[in-house]
């Protein structure tokens, strides 16, 4: 692999679950056998966050999937990167095109939001990803470019961030990107981290793919020169197949 740093495996649960599935996953989480010399985050709905941390074993670290762009204040219904880092979580997702696209996130948030969680301390996975209207009009790279750059605006140390390519076409369809197609794209992104930021601090950042990541299909996409790990969705909600994705290195 272009990386030199540790695979790494999220599991971003979306807006799923019931104390009784949550209690349920994470006790076959728990129960599964997963490599120790990688990193594994998963990400609860913010009511259960506190639970899982406190329950699921060590193996695994937790993350939020969402904060708010700015420290506590008058903002209902928001959490802040404050409070994440104050309930010991240790990892937020930023940008998952879910919020860009429902709830209009525009790159300049995502941006904010990512800086303002570095500035306290924690770690995040910072998504980006271009919808099948932007690839199909010759838009992809530019798509691209410009995420990153409202990422660049705001980030100091990329020594904590998580590149997660997600192809908008590709999240909860089934239509996973091909091994040669993420591969692509992720080489592109190596390619503007290093004339940013210089090689070695380039392959020391994790770009991890995302969108219909299965048991099935990791395998292949693990081998990819430039793929340093994943972000799943729906198949992290099923322990045996986040376990099997986990070990997709082997
Ligand atoms: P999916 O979601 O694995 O269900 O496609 C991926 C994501 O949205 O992070």
């Amino acid at each position: 692999p272009a990386s030199s740093a540790k695979f790494f495996v999220g599991g971003n649960w979306k807006c799923n679950g019931t104390h009784a599935s949550v209690e349920k996953l994470v006790a076959d989480l728990n129960a599964g056998e997963v490599p120790s010399d990688i990193d594994i985050v998963v990400a609860p709905p913010f009511i259960y966050i506190d639970w899982v941390r406190a329950n699921i074993k060590s193996a695994y670290e937790v993350a939020a999937q969402n904060c708010w762009t700015k420290p506590d204040g008058a903002f209902t219904g928001e959490i802040s990167a404050e409070m994440i880092k104050d309930a010991m979580v240790p990892w937020v997702i930023t940008g998952h095109s879910e919020r860009r696209l429902l709830l209009g996130e525009s790159n300049r948030t995502v941006g904010l939001k990512t800086g303002h969680a570095l500035e306290v301390g924690l770690s995040v996975i910072a998504c980006i990803g271009e919808t099948l209207e932007q690839r199909n009009s010759g838009h992809l790279y530019d798509t691209i470019d410009i995420q990153l750059q409202a990422l660049f605006e705001n980030v100091q140390d990329w020594g904590r961030v998580v590149l997660a390519y997600e192809p908008v076409w590709a999240i909860g369809t089934g239509v996973v990107a091909s091994p040669a197609q993420a591969q692509e794209v992720h080489a592109y992104v190596r390619k503007v981290l290093t004339d940013r930021l210089g090689k070695s601090r380039a392959e020391s950042i994790r770009i991890i793919y995302g969108g219909s990541v299965t048991d099935a299909n990791c395998g292949e996409l693990a081998t990819q020169e430039d793929i340093d790990g994943f972000l799943v969705g729906g198949a992290s909600l099923k322990a045996p197949s986040f376990i099997n994705i986990c070990n997709a290195r082997g």
